[in-house]
């Protein structure tokens, strides 16, 4: 028998964890992934602001691909909720956590271990050239390493995602040349799509204040064909 306390008490265990789930399956990042992590995780750059704007667009690019699966045969987008293609932003003040979850196509295992790890893109290698010529680290999204920008903000980042075609899957790193995914149990179902939560570092405490995220949210949405909505705890 488990009371609402217990449960309440065990999310927060999972929501505020600082250990990767010890029966996760482990994988190294590929090198040059690993070396372009480890530089944004030390970045000193003061144009952080950046991660937003690629998670966002990410959760378009990913909301587009279900929209486009849809033309053909619209049962891809399920019902209820699922059939909802938006984007929410929730700032948790108490366990220092940003996320950000979209409706889009989401991830099955095998997308989360190659799409975010194991396979380097011809970018990452320009972009490290890039970072030694002490180019702008602005050109992350244009390399087609945006994602990895959210360690310029995060020392754990949690990504749960859902593919119609896979069950739903958690993938987590805390960018020392190592994730690990394991089947994802403990969270409430996505329905379809993924979840990004950066648990934030300390001098990046910033992005938990309201009226800074809308700014950034607007700033950034301007091009973005899907509501975005922000919700924010009460401290
Ligand atoms: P790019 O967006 O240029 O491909 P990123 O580094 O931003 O590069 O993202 C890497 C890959 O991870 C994407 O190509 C996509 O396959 C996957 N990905 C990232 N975020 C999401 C998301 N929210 N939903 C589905 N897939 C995603
Ligand atoms: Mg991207």
């Amino acid at each position: 028998l488990s009371t609402d306390a217990d449960v309440a008490q065990r999310e927060s265990e999972s929501i505020s964890r600082k250990t990767l789930r010890a029966n996760a399956q482990k994988f190294e990042f590929q090198a040059e992934v690993s070396r372009l992590m480890d530089i944004l995780i030390n970045s000193l750059y003061s144009n952080k602001d950046i991660f937003l704007r690629e998670l966002i667009s990410n959760a378009s690019d990913a909301l587009d691909k279900i929209r486009f699966m849809a033309l053909t045969d619209k049962n891809v987008l399920g019902e209820g909720d699922n059939t909802r293609l938006d984007i929410k932003i929730k700032l948790d003040k108490e366990n220092k956590i940003l996320s950000i979850r979209d409706r889009g196509i989401g991830m099955t295992k095998e997308d989360l271990i190659k799409n975010l790890g194991t396979i380097a893109k011809s970018g990452t290698s320009a972009f490290l050239e890039q970072m030694q010529k002490g180019g702008d680290l602005n050109l992350i999204g244009q390399l087609g390493v945006g994602f990895y920008s959210v360690y310029l903000v995060a020392d754990h980042v949690e990504v749960i995602s859902k593919n119609n075609d896979d069950k739903q899957y958690i993938w987590e790193s805390k960018a020392d040349g190592a994730f690990a995914v394991s089947e994802d149990t403990e969270n409430e179902p996505l329905g379809r799509g993924t979840e990004i939560r950066l648990h934030l570092k300390d001098e990046a405490s910033e992005y938990l204040d309201e009226t800074k995220l809308k700014d950034l949210v607007k700033k950034y949405s301007e091009f973005i064909n899907f509501p975005i909505y922000l919700w924010a705890s009460k401290e």
